[in-house]
């Protein structure tokens, strides 16, 4: 064996860490520029929806981040989702614990007047839309619809089973002057290997605090919301199943759009097809489209590493030219009622 110098190794050991160490801050710098490319939402060309003079009694819908809605018709609300909370982006890489912002939740339900709440409604039980559903029940007396998923978050927060009610296929339930009725759907298959991220279902009562993993799909709904002015289809996940929509004519649809740029343009296609085209919906507001890691109220598109909104909403009026002339994709704005049915509403 040759003989080496103790120096020599020395020597060649703190070169190699020093490469190491360059490295890894090349790397850090490099990752920390990625996350900082992002487009601004005024790229899309998407314009906001402008109504002049909604009448009173207008059905709306308001906005509150990824595909939180509050849909109210002035005498009823209904909730699609719940998620004011946003874990952080180091809370979702670390898989840190977290739980429902209180002060934060009872800020939103006080400042959009969630007073009137009969229901909530989440697309499917991942942490982005169903994590605060349970403190947003216990804070009123709306009932918690959705899966079995969703029935254990809600008996987590301790929420009484009789606000409790597991949506049972093909059944319409009644909230004043809404019928709200979950179509099976399925999770946009968005995993790094064309899974669903998070699959799985919630089989326990989830006490909180618990990773953002904690949080499974547990089946995923296309949620038609119908009212005597008009119907909406709120897509949580921009997945489908073919044909399920067969029988649903819809007004509006809440189209989300979530990674959809990333299963390319023949998907969206078939995406656009079966939630617009199928429907012959009139108005189309993509949602789900901001960096969910910001705090409640800050929409600012992910970075272009991650999800490239700019060029999923080019796609989307393309689409709409192609087979939709007459619809309207307009982006919708934070914390401001959507006017769903404009032409149906009566005058005041
Ligand atoms: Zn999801």
């Amino acid at each position: 064996m040759p003989k080496v110098a103790i120096q020599d190794v020395r020597r060649y050991a703190k070169r190699t860490a020093a490469l190491i160490v360059g490295l890894l801050a090349s790397l850090a710098a490099l990752a920390t520029w990625a996350w900082h490319v992002r487009a601004d939402i005024a790229d899309t060309g998407l314009h906001p929806q402008v109504v002049d003079d909604p009448p009173d009694n207008a059905v709306t819908a308001t906005w509150l981040g990824v595909t939180m809605l509050l849909f109210d018709d002035g005498e009823t609300q209904i909730l699609v989702d719940g998620f004011v909370s946003r874990p952080t982006l180091f809370e979702s890489l670390t898989g840190r614990p977290v739980t429902s912002d209180a002060p934060m939740i009872n800020y939103v339900m006080n400042e959009y007047g969630m007073d009137r709440l009969a229901a909530i409604v989440p697309a499917h039980s991942h942490y982005d839309h169903a994590m605060d559903v349970g403190a947003i029940a216990n804070r009123s007396s709306a009932s918690i619809l959705g899966s079995e998923s969703t029935a254990n978050l809600a008996r987590g927060w301790g929420v009484p089973e009789d606000q409790i009610v597991v949506a049972e296929t093909g059944v319409t339930y009644s909230f004043g002057d809404f019928s709200v009725t979950l179509v099976p759907s399925a999770h946009a298959p968005i995993g790094l290997r064309g899974e669903v991220p998070l699959a799985g279902t919630v089989d326990e009562p989830l006490e909180l605090p618990a990773p953002i993993t904690a949080w499974r799909e547990g089946g995923s709904f296309s949620i038609v919301i119908s009212h005597p002015q008009g119907t909406t289809i709120v897509q949580g996940s921009a997945g489908f199943r073919e044909g399920a929509l067969d029988d649903v004519q819809a007004d509006v649809v809440m189209l989300g759009v979530g990674l959809l740029e990333s299963l390319g343009r023949d998907y969206t296609e078939r995406y656009w097809q079966a939630l617009v085209t199928s429907t012959g919906a009139m108005q189309v507001f993509p949602v789900h489209f901001e960096d969910q890691t910001r705090p409640f109220g800050e929409i600012v598109l992910p970075p272009k590493l991650i999800d490239n909104f700019v060029r999923t909403a080019q796609w989307l009026q393309e689409m709409r030219d192609t087979w939709d002339r007459d619809t309207r994709v307009y982006l919708p704005t934070f914390g401001q009622p959507l006017v769903l049915y404009p032409e149906q509403a009566p005058d005041a």
